[in-house]
């Protein structure tokens, strides 16, 4: 009697865990709300067809201007470089969430060392750096190095290739977000790969950079220009394009 109800109990359990499977559809998990854009690649590190070109040679010139409003003072050719001394120049148009590719060159012939050495950036929003440097065997303190977050976050590895090489970085940055009252709502997040390597995997920085004290969030726009430093080397930038997100 005992065997008969065990064998009935276990075909009961069966036909209920069966009925339950059956209820599900595999169509109830398929999510149809969004189709995916058709981009069409290129080959890596040509632009994308849906990417806002910012530096693809001399014609692009005018897309960047220096701080105060002039015309751009950099030397513009298929590449441009910082001419020292007339200031870091600014995207005209301003971004928020991105995806960035930028090509960089720190000069071939070697002069000064540790941050005086092909020193520049790329500041998302103008404020939030990702550091430029020919870290090439060339030591600084590790969260000043190519590729670091610069004062915040040490790069995962030192995927920097010889003075004079072109160089990529492809960043995808997560804008901050602000509360009505202007208090800071998310933090700003980044992710950058550099020469095909990841170097920083979707770090929260604390503030806009600083050279000096702690960061510290203030409240700014959704959107503001790129820009690039000029720390009196001679670096160079070419095939700069942005993807909004
Ligand atoms: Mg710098």
């Amino acid at each position: 009697m005992m065997n008969h109800i065990k064998i009935f109990f276990t075909l009961l359990i069966g036909v209920v865990f069966s009925v339950n499977v059956y209820a599900q559809k595999p169509e109830d998990t398929e999510d149809w709300s969004r189709k995916p854009e058709v981009v069409t690649p290129s080959k890596y590190a040509k632009t994308p067809s849906d990417a806002i070109v910012l530096y693809g040679g001399k014609t692009d010139a005018d897309k960047w201007e220096h701080e105060n409003g002039d015309a751009l003072k950099w030397k513009t050719a298929k590449a441009m470089t910082v001419v020292a001394k007339t200031g870091g120049i600014y995207s005209k148009q301003a971004f928020g969430d991105v995806q960035l590719h930028i090509e960089w060159r720190t000069p071939k012939k070697v002069e000064g060392k540790g941050q005086g050495r092909g020193n520049s950036g790329v500041f998302l929003m103008g404020k939030y750096e990702v550091q430029i440097l020919d870290s090439y065997n060339n030591e600084t303190y590790y969260n000043g190095q190519a590729a670091s977050i610069y004062k915040q976050h040490i790069p995962l590895v030192n995927a920097c290739k010889a003075p004079g090489k072109w160089q990529t970085y492809d960043i995808f940055f997560t804008a901050p977000k602000f509360n009505a009252d202007q208090s800071l709502k998310t933090p700003a997040y980044i992710t950058v790969i550099q020469n095909g390597i990841l170097v920083q995997n979707h770090v929260e920085l604390k503030g806009p950079t600083e050279y000096v004290g702690q960061p510290q969030y203030k409240y700014h726009a959704d959107k503001l220009p790129i820009h690039l430093q000029d720390h009196n080397n001679p670096t160079s930038f070419r095939n700069i394009w942005i993807r909004e997100l």
